[in-house]
């Protein structure tokens, strides 16, 4: 089942891991000719010739036709051929899963929104999303060799580099990624959920040129997507980003990590919904008092179309958790100087009522010289982030600049 080209670089062949090179230059660098591809990676000209005819062969590479130049010779230019290879993203959401299907050059080529996924830490579950996933495959019309890998992104503690999941579907010896290696016969690798969406944001949302990027991910929980110098930074162990769990507060309500005082407790989706039951509670009202009143869920996503829907209530929670976050924002901001800093996650769909506040707290409480170095901005891709970082993700780790 598996592409020969990725069985070969497993196995370090030396032609196959030159190959790779050539194909990771073009993804992300577009065509070129080869007199420049081969300035770029400094080889000799007959080298890069042999292995651009020998890719063209194989399908890899596609001839552009010739580029005008100034001079008398007009050089062929050579570039990735798209359709050679796919690859899937899936992101696991609370109630739902999103998967989607990029070509070589990262174009998205399907995607399928909000499939029911019930994700509870059952190891069932792990057998649902593999029906889910090859579900997916089989549907897809095109030849299943080229899909070259699958990326899972997932909530918690997760070390993209050796494929554990550390706060969920952690049941056995062997790694998440393996045993999803294992029953799908796909390579499989999996990566934190906000790391994806920061990832997708950068590739293909709200970044421009910018190369250090701190993405905030407001969502049921908090999550923090750092981007240093082009690439996303995971830490040791795939842990960073618990900026959610940073002890903030002196309060006594318990964060489901077990720990009292978290940035999450008093400014996520979370604290959203319980600060909102308590002043319903306390005789305030709100569009969702009587859902409420009679003990009926509220999803974030009602929270939010509250919000929208311009429920005051809501509207001062929502201003109040943004003054929050904020100020622990430019907290951030004095420690990592970032270019950039994006809002996003569920909670950015609320637009200016949760952007507003934190960009006035955050000129508030930041140094003064260094807030200005910031721009804060808005996701772009809001909630197609994560997908598309995922496939973003299933791509890079296969072909990755090092
Ligand atoms: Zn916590």
């Amino acid at each position: 089942m598996r592409h020969q080209l990725l069985q070969q670089i497993e196995k370090g062949s030396k032609n196959a891991l030159m190959k790779k090179r050539i194909i990771t230059h073009y993804i992300y660098n577009g065509n070129s000719t080869i007199t420049d591809l081969a300035k770029e990676l400094d080889l000799s000209i007959p080298t890069v010739t042999k292995f651009i005819t020998e890719m063209t062969d194989e399908g890899f590479i596609n001839d552009y036709g010739k580029l005008e130049t100034s001079g008398g010779r007009h050089p062929s230019l050579y570039g990735l051929n798209p359709d050679s290879g796919y690859f899937i993203g899936v992101e696991l959401n609370r109630d739902a899963l999103n998967i989607a299907l990029i070509n070589f050059k990262g174009d998205l080529i399907d995607s399928k929104r909000g499939i029911y996924y019930h994700f509870d830490n059952n190891e069932k579950r792990i057998d649902d999303l593999v029906t889910i996933i090859r579900d997916y495959i089989n549907q897809l019309n095109l030849d299943h060799n080229k899909i070259l890998n699958i990326n899972v992104s997932i909530a918690g503690r997760v070390d993209p580099d050796n494929g554990y999941s550390y706060s969920n579907y952690s049941f056995e010896k062997v790694s998440l990624a393996e045993i999803l290696t294992k029953k799908l016969s796909y390579p499989v690798s999996i990566d934190n959920d906000t790391r994806a969406i920061a990832f997708g944001e950068f590739m293909k949302g709200a970044v421009e040129n910018e190369k250090n990027i701190i993405f905030i991910n407001l969502s049921w929980g908090i999550g923090m997507g750092i981007i240093i110098n082009g690439k996303l930074y995971t830490g040791k162990s795939g842990f960073s980003g618990e900026f959610g769990h940073v002890n903030t507060y002196d309060n006594e309500i318990i964060c489901h990590c077990g720990k009292k005082g978290c940035l999450e407790t008093e400014a996520s989706g979370m604290a959203f919904h319980r600060i909102l039951l308590e002043r319903i509670k306390n005789g305030e009202n709100s569009i969702l008092s009587e859902q409420i009143k009679a003990n009926k869920e509220i999803t974030l996503n009602q929270l939010i179309d509250a919000t929208l829907r311009e429920d005051m209530l809501c509207i001062e929670i929502i201003e109040e958790i943004g003054e929050k976050l904020g100020k622990q924002i430019s907290g951030l901001i004095n420690i990592f100087n970032p270019e950039l800093v994006i809002i996003g996650g569920a909670l950015a769909q609320t637009g200016d009522y949760i952007t507003q506040p934190i960009i006035t707290s955050v000129r508030k409480y930041s140094l003064n010289l260094v807030n200005k170095d910031s721009k804060i901005t808005s996701s772009k891709l809001l909630d197609r982030a994560g997908v598309i970082g995922s496939c973003m993700l299933a791509r890079s780790r296969v072909f990755e600049i090092d």
